[in-house]
């Protein structure tokens, strides 16, 4: 078939796979009876051998490919656009951004079953509308004809076209008269969204009189709603407010004013499974149906929400990272709870940063962006520093809460056979005496992190990574946290058969038992992925957690985030000393925030909270910093130090990565890779390595990466642009992966 130059248009189509480009196709040719292909539609094309998903991104009126060489698509998958054209923009430039294939960013950013070529339009039900005679002809002329007249009169009322079956529900059986308006030209068949997707008790709001009550805002936080409702337009904030200060209380305000403006809002959040509380508290204060999204969720759950956000039902929806996509036709607001998690960054296939998203999105839909948190990246207070986000501080705690005093336990020197040095224990029996809750922080899961054969030194190791096999004793095993290898606990010596093995190291289960033991009949919960991998658990536990039925818990970093337990007074810091010597340059900001997200559960009531910190290295000036005057001026000693290094954020980098499991293929290819970098390298842009990865091997892959760095982003995009080509077209064996990651978040 061959376009005539008045011919077709030409679809330009993404198509669902990791490939840079987008392919043209010819539209059908049954055009009549199929929907007019428009950008956001998904369609079936023809690819290779086989046929692939795509989506139209664009629609030109020629295309480079000779007309012989253009294939027509196979199908149209979707009644109307998925995604409107400000939400497509928008992924795509992330997909350009990140350097990541346009399909693949856009087949993310859909429902899993939409990724399929299944139709959407299920959801859609067959309906009528009024012609644009329809609307002017008044129904008065139509007296003869009473149930036309009816007809008419009730798609008056509903300009969006009504459904066949709401129809008939509402008019009786109404074919003869339906179908002789449309001879008349008054109304036309159109697709209709039902009335309500399955609707689901909990989105809705709260009657009025249940509505969780309000308080009378601070001063700081009333200042901090004024300063975004002063703003107009895209405007970037950043909420910087100690645990417990509010931020919350100042989202909710905002909320309410962009619910009064008839706007759709965006909250995320770095994991909701972790933090059932914070969507409860959501709940009980908007006024106006709310989602969730998140990886938890089914397949149907997911799609179902995910089309209330983009067909304007849910007014808010708040979600994990990859929310970000979601469409929101009426969006007006953008918050980003926990700004500095590393959750909100996804690590593989199209790697994101939501965080970062979250401002380019506020940018393309003109409206300001909150990014809140008690100890904020160093990015975004760079970005404070350099005036492109104003920064809103909450320095006290809300009501009636004192903030926790930390004091420092020094176990240098001191051998610890239970985790815990002799200041803590005291503590801890203290406070158990009086009735009080009792936290303890060890982000180590299992009994302990390596077991040893105390005969010849044997030690347990990954055989697929350079890392070691933590023993789980309540499962008899040894695990690999990194690939998941799992093998039975030996009773003896692998090596020399000697029966002398022994645990080196603490992991929660290990201090759980020396705390049973220590503390008979104290009531103890144990939070880490182990203990709550079953359905509900995580709830169950933090139910009694909050209602006092526990008197110690001990857990992971699960523990840290975001939980409002009131009756906390004391919380126990195990260990944190890899955070200081850390090989990544961001092993000390990391440590930091922990450090103060988990010292904030204390004292978040009226009793105040004591932290101790256990720690190998009391004068550590890092750790000083941040004890002594606090995450800020932690914040701006650590600035100063990226500022005199060149590191991010006062710099940019792009990590190449490449794995492999033929051992140096990696840095074989990372050499070439590095070898085309440098002819195109320019004086302002630095290459490092390629090295091998902190952790070389990691389930049975080799791995290596190379750095590219350069104090402005514009320059290392042009490179990469030009680099990116030569990458591809590198010999390089089959086995072997390579995948970009700009900014990285780990390097
Ligand atoms: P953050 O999100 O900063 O950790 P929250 O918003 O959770 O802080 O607030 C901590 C506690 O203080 C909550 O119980 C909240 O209801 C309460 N709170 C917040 N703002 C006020 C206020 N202005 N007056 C009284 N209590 C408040
Ligand atoms: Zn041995
Ligand atoms: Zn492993």
């Amino acid at each position: 078939m061959k376009p005539a130059r008045d011919g077709p248009a030409i679809l330009q189509v993404a198509v669902a796979a990791p490939l840079p480009e987008l392919f043209d196709y010819l539209p059908l040719t049954n055009g009549d009876t199929s929907p007019k292909p428009q950008p956001g539609m998904r369609v079936l094309v023809p690819f290779g051998r086989g046929r692939r998903v795509g989506m139209i991104v664009g629609i030109a009126a020629d295309s480079d490919l000779p007309p012989e060489r253009l294939k027509g698509m196979l199908a149209i998958l979707d009644q109307e656009p998925l995604l409107q054209p400000a939400d497509l923009e928008f992924i795509l430039w992330s997909a350009r951004y990140y350097r990541a294939a346009p399909g693949e960013a856009l087949f993310t950013a859909l429902p899993t079953r939409l990724r399929r070529p299944e139709p959407a339009q299920t959801r859609n039900l067959p309906g009528w509308r009024l012609t644009a005679a329809g609307q002017t002809t008044a129904s008065a002329t139509l007296n003869r004809a009473p149930r036309q007249r009816a007809t008419i009169d009730y798609l008056h009322e509903c300009p969006a076209g009504v459904s066949q079956r709401q129809l008939n529900d509402a008019l009786g059986a109404c074919g003869p008269s339906l179908r002789a308006l449309a001879e008349r030209g008054l109304i036309e068949p159109c697709q209709v969204a039902p009335p309500a997707l399955v609707p689901q008790e909990a989105d809705e709001p709260p009657a009025p009189a249940e509505m969780a009550p309000t308080p009378e805002l601070n001063p700081q936080q009333a200042e901090a709603v004024a300063a975004v409702r002063a703003s107009q337009g895209f405007a970037g904030f950043l909420l910087d407010g100690i645990t417990g200060s509010g931020k919350t209380e100042v989202y909710l305000r905002l909320i309410g004013d962009a619910l009064d403006l008839g706007c759709q809002i965006l909250i995320l959040v770095p994991e909701i499974g972790l933090t059932p509380q914070l969507e409860q508290r959501l709940r009980a204060r908007i006024p106006a149906p709310m989602v969730v999204l998140h990886s938890g969720l089914s397949e149907r759950e997911r799609e179902e929400r995910w089309f209330q956000g983009a067909r304007g039902r849910a007014r808010v929806l708040l979600g994990t990272r990859s929310a970000i996509f979601a469409p929101l036709p009426e969006l007006a607001l953008i918050i980003v709870d926990e700004e500095h998690d590393l959750s909100l960054k996804q690590q593989d296939g199209f790697r994101y940063s939501a965080r970062d998203l979250a401002v380019r999105r506020a940018q393309l839909c003109d409206c300001p962006v909150i990014l809140g948190s008690a100890t904020p990246s160093l990015e975004s207070l760079h970005n404070c520093e350099r005036g492109r986000y104003q920064r809103l501080v909450l320095s006290h705690r809300a009501g009636q809460a004192q903030a926790p005093r930390v004091q420092v336990a020094d176990i240098r020197g001191q051998y610890l056979d239970t985790g815990m040095g002799p200041l803590l224990l005291q503590r801890i029996e203290e406070r158990i005496n009086q009735g009080e809750q009792v936290l303890l922080f060890l982000n180590r899961r299992g009994f302990s992190p390596v077991l040893t054969c105390h005969d010849c030194g044997w030690i347990s190791e990954c055989i697929r990574c350079d890392a070691r096999l933590t023993i789980h004793r309540n499962r008899s095993e040894l695990r690999c946290h990194h690939c998941g290898l799992i093998r039975p606990l030996p009773a003896r010596c692998p090596y020399c058969e000697g029966p002398d093995l022994r645990p080196l190291g603490q992991g929660t289960e290990r201090v759980e038992d020396s705390l049973r033991q220590r503390f008979p009949g104290i009531p103890l919960a144990r939070i880490d992925r182990d203990s709550t991998s079953r359905k509900g658990e995580l709830e169950r536990l933090l139910a009694g957690a909050l209602n006092g039925e526990f008197r110690i818990l001990l857990g992971t970093q699960m523990l840290a985030k975001g939980h409002h337990l009131p009756g906390i007074t004391l919380v126990g810091i195990l260990d944190l000393d890899h955070g200081l010597y850390g090989a990544d340059f961001r092993a000390t900001e990391r440590m930091a925030q922990l450090l103060v997200q988990v010292a904030g559960r204390a004292g978040r009531a009226e009793k105040p909270g004591t932290v101790i910190l256990q720690t190998r290295h009391p004068h550590h000036p890092m750790l000083r910093a941040l004890l002594e005057r606090g995450y800020g001026a932690f914040a701006r000693a650590a600035l100063a130090e990226r500022r005199a290094a060149g590191m991010p954020p006062f710099s940019y980098q792009v990590l190449i990565r490449a794995d492999s499991p033929r051992e140096e293929a990696a840095m074989a290819f990372l050499q070439q890779a590095a070898t085309q970098a440098r002819e195109l390298q320019t004086p302002d842009i630095e290459l490092w390595g390629p090295a091998p990865a902190a952790m070389e091997q990691r389930a049975g892959r080799h791995r290596a990466q190379l750095l590219l760095q350069a104090p402005e982003r514009a320059p290392l995009h042009r490179l990469l642009e030009r680099l990116l080509p030569r990458l591809r077209a590198l010999p390089r064996p089959r086995e072997l992966r390579f995948s970009l990651d700009v900014d990285p978040q780990e390097t």
